[in-house]
Formats: C-alpha cells, structure tokens, sequence
C-alpha cells in the first residue's frame, strides 16, 4: 500500500499548513475537510485535513486519530475557507474554525441533540372520559398534531394524560428532534405567492432562467423600498426548492428581520420545507444542532447572518444577499472576511446563481454592474399601491441649536397623530447626550480607556463609552474649576424621547436603540406594538430604520444627518446616502406619506440624491471622486493596525514597518503611519499604515512582504483587507 502524507491546517494561529504521515490503518477512511487529531509540540491539537498526496518522510509525525468519518467540510466549503484564509490573511485554522459552530471539533462529548415527542390522532374517534383528557385530544386533533414541548405551554402537567390517551388507542406518538428556535416557535399563518408586479416578473423570469441552467451567475436586485423585493426572492427559492436544491438567504442581523424570516415561514412550511436560522440568541448547542441537521441535508432554507455563508449545505441552489449594502456583514475583528463578496466566491464553488438586493447598493456592487461582471435587476416602483414617500429637506442653518425639533417637524408630527398615523423618529446616537459639559470652565469628560468623550445615559444616571463600555457616576462638581453647573450637551434618543413627551403629552411614545433592545425579545415586541398601533411615535437609532414593514407610518423625521455625514471616512456620503433613504422608505408604505430630514447642510449631494431618491445621480457623483482618489470601488485597501500600551513602542513599530514598505520599491501607496482615528482604545495605543493600490494583486503581494516583518513583543500587528469601518 502506498503511504500517504497529510497537509492539516491546526487550530492555531499559524498561516502555513503542517504535514503528517497517515498510518497505514487510516487509510481507506481519511478524506479532505476530515477533522482530526495531532501532535503538536507536546500537546495534540485539532486540525483539518487540506490534502492529502503520497509520500513518506519519516521525520514526519502521525496523524492522531481522526474526529468523525464523515468530513466536517465538503470539497467546496473546504476550498472557500481556505481561499478566504489566504485573501483576508488569517490563520487558515482559525478561519476553518470560525466556519465551525462550536463543540463540533470539542474533546468532551458533544451536546445531544434533543429529543420531543410529537403527537398525532388516530383514526379511532370514541371520546375518552376525562376533561382534561379530552380538551388535550382536541387540541391535537385540531392541530393535526403537537409537540410535548407544545403542550406543556398550553397545558400544565400534560404527561400522564397523554400516556392514558396512548393506552387507549387515541394518539400515536413519535420522537423527533426538539426544536428550541423562539423564531420557530411562534405559529404564521400560511400564504400563497402574490401574482407579481410587471417589473418583479421580468426579474424573476431573468432569474429562473438562471436557475435552470445551474451555474454562477451574479445579480444585483435594485429595488426601491416596498417594491417587493422579497416576494422576487420567495418565488425564485421556490423554484430552487423544486429543482431539490437549497436556499441560503444572508440577511444583515437576524434580531432585527424577525418579519423576514416569518415571510419565509409562511410561504414554505406548509409545504413541508424546514427552515434553519442561524442566529447570535442561539446558544451553542442550538447552534450544533443547526448545524449538524443542516450539513445531514434536513434542512431546505437557511436564513442567517454574516457566518451562514458558510452554512454547510450540500446542494446551495441560489444565494441571496440581503440588504447587500450592510457594513455588518463584514466581520470587524479576527477573520475579517466580508459575507457579502463570500456569497458571491461561494456561488461560483457551487455552480448557483447569487442574488444581492438593496434599495441603495453598495458602490462596489454598482460599480461591478456598470462594469458588466454583474447583472442588474430593477424595480422601480412600490409593489401595491403606495407611491415613494415626498422627502423634505428641512435647512437648520440659523436656527437656535436647543431647538433641536424644527417648528416645521413639530407641526407635521402633530398632523399625523391627528390623523391617527405613526411617526418614526431617526437620531443616530443613543444615551441622553453625547456629552456632559461645565457651564463655567468647559470642560467634559473622557473615557479613561478610549479617545472618546462619554455620553451621558440619565435613565441610569451614568456616564458611559460607547466603545469600550467604560461606566462611571457623573461628578458632583466639575473636576477642575469645582462648578456645580454640569450640563448635558446635544441631543441622544434618551434625551429626544423626553423632548417629545413634553411637546405632545398625549402620545404614546417609545423608543428603540440598543440599550431598550438589549433583552431577549424586546425588540420583538416593539415591533408587535408598532405594527398593533400601540405607539404613536417612535424614536430610535438606525435600527429603526432596517426592513420593517409598518404600514400605518405616515411620518418618517430624521434629527441630525449632519452627524452621519461628517464621519471622518471616504464612506460617509454613502453611508448617509443609504441611511437616509433606507429610513425615508419606512414612511407612507400603505400610501401617501413624507420625511423630513432636519440639515445643516442642505446642499449636500448625498441629502439631495436622498431626496430625489436617486441612486443613480448618487452613484455618478460619488464613484468620480473615488476614482480620482483611488478608493474602493476603484481600487483596493488593507489596513494595518498597530496596537498596544505604550504609545512610543507602537509609533516606533509602525514606522519601522512603514520605511521597510517604502523601501520595498512597491507600487503601492503607503500612507501614514498616522494615529487611527480613534487613536486609543481601551487602554491601548493605535496606529495604522493604509495601503492603496489600483490592483488587487500588488496588494497582496505587499500584504505577504509585510507579513515578514517581526512585530515587537507588547505590540500586536492585524490585517484588514478590504475595510469597512476605519475607527
Ligand atoms: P422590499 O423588500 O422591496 O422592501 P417587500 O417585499 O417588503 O419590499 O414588499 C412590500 C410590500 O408589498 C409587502 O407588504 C408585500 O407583501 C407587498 N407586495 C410585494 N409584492 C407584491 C405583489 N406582487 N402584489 C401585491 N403586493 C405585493
Ligand atoms: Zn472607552
């Protein structure tokens, strides 16, 4: 027999693959995408099998023990994770891990996947005796069926009662796996697909060609808000469901599309289709679970976040990206790969068409468009009818700044509740005021940890950092001059809720941001009470502005655009841009409707386009100065970040690093090093070399150079390819 050598990408942080004999007895069951065991230094540690080639060198250690016989990666994730692992820079290992839900690879046994019964009715119709054994019988048999999970919620000790009804011949029972998904859990109330619009039909049509023939092909559904997006998307994995393929729907955070995932729900479960979400609120084992249920192929659709990329279907038959514009689905820390462009890589693998859908595309996936490598879909018009809503600038310049509700949202929020309409409130900073600020000496407080200043939060009477959630008791008197006139300054959703409650006593008013979300199923239920009519106004931060429907809302008032279009980043005007419009399609979604944007800036291109809502005059504006500055979309950046504590230790390797790039000879543009804009975080020193290069392939190549070059010991080096977020 001839020997064999594995390549074993370990779970460590180390770049390069490690090579190991594989003993004779393993042979005929060790494959590619295998987890295994082996020894490493004088521990044994995980690792995946990359490849496999024959060979023997027998200064080569074996292979340990192998994890499980069926691979925990198939060819074509195995490909996509190590391609990402060589593209974003990181520990290939480590990346495979990160596909990985936890306790898959652990040494302790893993988490069992648990056990319901599910009840169904015979055919024998005599009634038992007992009420209670009656009630428990009609319940089932109006049902269909029941979990004992399901029981137990409606009826209190119903075990007992059911083995009688077993006893008797009444119900049959069988085990099947517990589902524990709150977003499972809850019944929808089933629907058929809507006959589509003119334009929604001619994006399907274009798509399900696509999907007939089986083979990538990249898309871009530009679609205004309301115009049905979701409904081309419903149909076309409908098709995929009946070409017995499967469908893996990528959404920005899964906690705020609770309404997304209902729609799926109510379109495919009836027809037997189960569906997996794979969210942050499950807890490992749900997520095992998931998991495992998924890559056994029980699972048709799989809607997710960032990682569901990964998701380990065998047969992905279309992927769609939601919402493609969303900076979350690039990972901020660690392997710090972008979802959204995975999709894509990952649609090529598996031969399936990709669909990325947004009302305000992100300028790389127009300009792909604009470029012929993608091809675009476009529904211009609300699906039912509802035209856009009519978007107002409303010019702040010379208005006092405590006025901080023109006269002019005022009156327009008093004529909807007049009207007995709802009124969405957008202020992107939450806390009662970015700052606390001495009357008599100016001065304001700080994060000790961060170059930051803290907001002020009243309900908890606290000063806290927004990065490093630093908390500390507001002074007395100020620390320096011994004043007692501590004041809040500017304006948070805390603080604009209270302002709003004074100006209109008799509204029901409240607000959504992260600190009223953070419990499980908060969020949830402001969204019921938004759409049951139980809120007159609400107030909130940029989550309010994400993929709701709420139809009653007639008003949408934006507070201070000005903050989003300021951000010391080359995004900012498309930040903006997609923000305001995003937000403005969440008014007049049954009809009619208007938005106001309260400005400082009103001759802004981002706020005009916005209020023409018109990507396409955005787009031309925004990609010319790109191009002349070498910015994505029209060239390509890394980022490379010095951290640590002592200031000087981690100038002094940056610039080390920053001359040894210059004198590289490189083509590429070394800028800094400059301290990050946020130039200390949590306690440490920051600073970044930004590299700018027109091809993609001079920046890797510079990447792997630098990638030499020996950090000092207390100062830590990470890459970010293709960065979102500069802070
Ligand atoms: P988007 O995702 O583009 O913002 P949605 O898919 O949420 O839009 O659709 C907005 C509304 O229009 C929803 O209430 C949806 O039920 C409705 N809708 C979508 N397509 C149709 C259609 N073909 N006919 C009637 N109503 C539709
Ligand atoms: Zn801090």
């Amino acid at each position: 027999m001839p020997e064999l050598i594995a390549d074993i990408a370990v779970f460590a942080p180390l770049k390069q693959l490690f090579s190991y004999q594989v003993a004779a007895s393993l042979h005929g069951s060790i494959r590619r995408g295998q987890g295994v065991r082996v020894p490493f230094g004088r521990r044994k540690i995980i690792g995946i099998v990359v490849a496999l080639k024959p060979g023997a060198d027998e200064s080569l250690k074996q292979v340990a023990e192998l994890l499980d016989e069926t691979p925990l990666f198939d060819e074509e994730l195995l490909d996509l994770c190590c391609w990402s692992a060589d593209y974003y820079r990181y520990p290939v290992g480590l990346a495979l891990r990160t596909a990985l839900p936890a306790g898959v690879t652990s040494a302790v046994p893993r988490v069992a996947i648990l056990k319901d019964y599910l009840y169904r009715p015979t055919a024998q119709t005599t009634l038992p005796k007992g009420r209670k054994q009656r009630e428990i019988l009609d319940f089932i048999r109006t049902n269909g069926e029941a979990s004992l999970s399901q029981l137990r919620e409606v009826f209190s000790a119903p075990h007992t009662v059911l083995d009688r009804l077993l006893e008797q011949g009444c119900l049959d029972r069988c085990q099947v796996e517990k589902l524990r998904d709150p977003f499972l859990a809850d019944p929808v109330t089933a629907d058929e697909p809507l006959p589509l619009t003119e334009e929604q039909q001619t994006a399907f049509n274009r798509l399900k060609q696509a999907l007939n023939a089986c083979s990538f092909a990249p898309f871009l559904l530009q679609g205004v808000t309301g115009s049905g997006k979701t409904e081309v998307y419903l149909q076309a994995i409908a098709e995929v469901l009946q070409a017995g393929r499967q469908g893996l729907v990528l959404v920005p955070e899964i906690a705020l599309t609770p309404q997304l995932v209902g729609r799926f729900r109510a379109r495919f479960e009836k027809t037997g289709h189960r569906i997996a979400v794979l969210h942050s609120g499950l807890s490992d084992g749900e997520r095992f679970d998931a998991w495992r249920q998924i890559s056994r192929g029980d699972i048709n659709i799989v809607i997710g976040a960032r990682s569901a990329v990964f998701a380990p279907l065998q047969k992905p038959g279309l992927i769609i990206v939601d919402e493609e514009h969303e900076a979350s689905y690039k990972q901020g820390e660690g392997f710090r790969y972008n979802a959204r462009d995975l999709a894509l890589l990952r649609g090529q693998k598996a031969a399936c068409p990709v669909l990325l859908g947004s009302a305000t595309p992100s300028l790389g996936s127009a300009f792909r468009c604009a470029a012929g490598q993608m091809e675009k879909l476009e529904l211009t018009r609300r699906a039912h009818a509802g035209d856009l809503p009519q978007v107002e600038l409303v010019d702040l310049t010379g208005q006092p700044p405590e006025q901080f509700v023109s006269e002019r949202l005022q009156q327009e929020i008093e004529k909807t509740l007049q009207l007995r309409k709802q009124v969405l409130l957008l202020l992107n900073r939450r806390g009662f005021s970015p700052f606390l600020l001495c009357a008599d000496c100016g001065q304001t407080f700080r994060c000790p940890n961060c170059e930051i200043t803290l907001t002020y939060h009243q309900k908890s009477h606290l000063l806290r950092c927004h990065y490093c959630d630093y908390t500390d008791a507001p002074p007395e008197c100020c620390p320096k001059c011994t004043g007692h006139q501590l004041e809040p300054e500017g304006f948070g959703t805390e603080r604009l809720e209270q302002e709003i409650a004074t100006l209109f006593p008799q509204a029901r008013i409240a607000r959504m941001d992260r600190d009223t979300t953070g419990r499980k199923g908060a969020h949830q239920r402001l969204v019921n009470q938004m759409l049951e009519g139980k809120i007159d106004i609400l107030v909130g931060t940029q989550m309010v502005a994400k993929g709701h429907d709420f139809p009653n809302v007639a008003l949408v008032g934006v507070l201070a655009s000005d903050a989003v279009l300021n951000l010391p980043d080359f995004r900012a005007a498309e930040r903006a841009f997609s923000l305001l419009t995003q937000v403005a399609g969440r008014a007049g979604r049954a009809g009619g409707g208007l938005v106001l944007i309260q400005t400082y800036s009103p001759e802004h291109y981002a706020l005009q386009c916005a209020v023409a809502q018109d990507f396409s005059t955005f787009y031309e504006q925004e990609i010319l100065f790109r191009q002349e500055l070498g910015y994505p979309p029209a060239g390509y950046l890394a980022n490379l970040v010095f951290s640590g504590i002592g200031e000087s230790k981690v100038w002094r390797a940056a610039e080390s690093l920053g001359d040894s790039l210059n004198s590289s000879g490189t083509s590429v543009e070394v800028l800094g090093p400059s301290p990050c804009p946020l130039a200390r975080l949590r306690g440490k020193s920051r600073v970044q070399i930004l590299l700018k290069a027109p091809k993609r392939a001079q920046l890797k190549y510079l990447l792997k150079y630098a990638e030499q070059f020996k950090v000092p010991a207390g100062v830590s080096l990470s890459v970010d390819v293709d960065p979102l977020d500069m802070f």
